[in-house]
C-alpha cells in the first residue's frame, strides 16, 4: 500500500473514531423508532443502542428526526407534552 495523503487522511480518520462500528444516518434511522420508544419508556435506549446514541450526538439532521418522532411518539401515547427536556 502505498502511503498517499489521502491514505493517510483515511487512517488518521479511522483512529480518531471512538467506536470502531459507527453508523451511518441511514442504519440510525433505521433503529430510531425502537430507540425512541425505548426513551420514551424510560429504558436505557442509551445502553442498548449506543451506536445511535452516538450518531445522534454528532449528526443534527438525525437529531432534529428523532425529537420529531419522539414528540409523535408521545402524542400518540395520548400525552399532551414531552414531560422532560430533551436538550440533548
Ligand atoms: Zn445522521
Amino acid at each position: 500500500m502505498e502511503l498517499t495523503t489521502s491514505t493517510i487522511k483515511n487512517i488518521i480518520a479511522t483512529l480518531r473514531r471512538t467506536q470502531p462500528n459507527e453508523i451511518d444516518c441511514g442504519e440510525c434511522f433505521d433503529r430510531l423508532d425502537q430507540f425512541a420508544e425505548m426513551t420514551l419508556e424510560r429504558k436505557s435506549a442509551e445502553e442498548a443502542l449506543p451506536l445511535v446514541q452516538l450518531h445522534l450526538d454528532g449528526c443534527r439532521d438525525c437529531r432534529e428526526e428523532f425529537e420529531a418522532l419522539l414528540d409523535m411518539l408521545w402524542c400518540i401515547g395520548g400525552h399532551e407534552q414531552i414531560p422532560f427536556g430533551f436538550a440533548m
